[in-house]
């Protein structure tokens, strides 16, 4: 059996949301947009999970959106937010840790002539309000700021951030890439004055392919998919019944258990690091207070790649810590002030509650080994 410790990339999907897409596949097969009964159950379908979302967020389902994954709902929020507000305003604020998602979509509009400011961490490596403040201006459209950090965990400090900002430049729209945090810790748009939030389904135990977005009311998002005006016009083309009808049940499975699982998360990661700490060589790069879901480390002078496939071996999955895709480097660590060298030996392990303290045992016992035979 293996062991399966890349849950940041990717989840195993949860029975209830299996249960609920086959339901939709072998019964509940019809068009949403038809107007006979199998079309009526169908739309019933995705409005249940519609309605489980919103509620999850603390929304009126008639702002939440189904998309085909967090890329498309972070492209949406930047290139649909930037088109409706930017034609004045032409500058977009992100921080620099953002997923590819929205560091190469803001990249995209940089060549579009938006300017595009990121902001960093200081020395400590945590992020300050003052700077996404000092960032912001009048001729600012949006800021994209992630919650929980997809490479260290690193918890962002974004309702005090948005917060802030929306104090001294209200008119500045507020996107948060909630993907890591959702499910995790509590995640409402209102208390963290976000007017846009993306999600996916298959970090949360549901099905590749399918995302929301939360999208405030009164605030404008040009569509990037143009048709038949399915999702009010926001994301057209018909819904993926199946995909839907499976976020909302993993949705309305895990959100009860949200806090037990933190906490045996937490202990986990506790029990891992102590483990950790009894090698030599190791460093942990996500700090302290980091989602107790991801968990950086690294073994100096072991590349990641070369004990990633070491682990894999012996049955374990990690992902190397700081490739955001095949192992191309993303500099996020820098980013963090990791140093060259310790981020080209990261791993990351990503945990989820069903994780158990004996596959953690497991993957020590293999990164000693992997320590002691691979050469640095
Ligand atoms: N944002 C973050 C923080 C992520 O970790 C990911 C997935 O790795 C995404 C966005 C993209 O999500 P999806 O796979 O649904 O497109």
């Amino acid at each position: 059996m293996a062991i399966y410790l890349d849950n940041a990339a990717t989840t195993k999907p949860c029975t209830a949301a299996v249960e609920a897409a086959l339901e939709a596949m072998r019964v509940n097969y019809g068009n949403p947009s038809s107007l006979h009964r199998a079309g009526l159950d169908a739309q019933l379908a995705v409005d249940k999970s519609r309605k489980i979302i919103a509620d999850s967020l603390g929304v009126d389902s008639s702002t939440v959106y189904f998309t085909s994954g967090a890329t498309e709902s972070n492209n949406l929020a930047l290139r649909g937010a930037s088109a409706a507000y930017g034609r004045k305003r032409r500058r977009i604020v992100i921080s620099s840790v953002e997923h590819a998602s929205v560091e190469e979509t803001a990249a995209d509009l940089e060549k579009r002539d938006f300017e595009v400011v990121r902001v960093t961490p200081g020395e400590n490596g945590r992020f300050s309000a003052m700077d996404f403040l000092a960032a912001c201006n009048d001729d600012t459209c949006l800021l994209s700021m992630m919650s929980v950090n997809n490479e260290t965990g690193d918890i962002l400090p974004v309702a005090e951030v948005f917060a802030a900002v929306k104090r001294k430049f209200p008119h500045i729209i507020t996107h948060c890439d909630c993907v890591q945090a959702y499910m995790k810790i509590p995640v409402k748009p209102a208390a963290m004055n976000a007017d846009i939030v993306s999600l996916s389904a298959h970090k949360i135990h549901g099905v590749k392919g399918v995302g929301a977005i939360y999208i405030k009311k009164g605030v404008r998002v040009l569509p990037l998919v143009t048709g038949g005006k399915q999702e009010k016009g926001i994301r057209s083309g018909t819904e993926s019944v199946p995909l839907i009808a499976a976020f909302g049940a993993a949705v309305d499975e895990l959100l009860p258990t949200m806090n037990e699982r933190f906490s045996r998360v937490a202990e986990l990661k506790r029990h891992l690091l102590g483990l950790v700490d009894e090698i030599d060589g190791i460093s942990v790069n996500s700090h302290d207070e980091a989602s107790p879901y991801v968990i950086n480390i690294s073994a100096e002078g072991k590349h990641s790649e070369i004990m990633l496939h070491f682990l894999e071996n012996r049955g374990i999955y990690v992902s190397s810590g700081s490739a955001c895709s095949k192992g191309k480097q993303s500099g996020v660590l820098e980013q963090y002030r990791i140093p060259m060298k310790r981020a080209d030996s990261a791993i990351r392990v990503s945990i989820t509650a069903d994780t158990t303290v004996e596959e953690l045992d497991s993957f020590v016992e293999a990164l000693t080994d992997g320590i002691k035979k691979i050469r640095s």
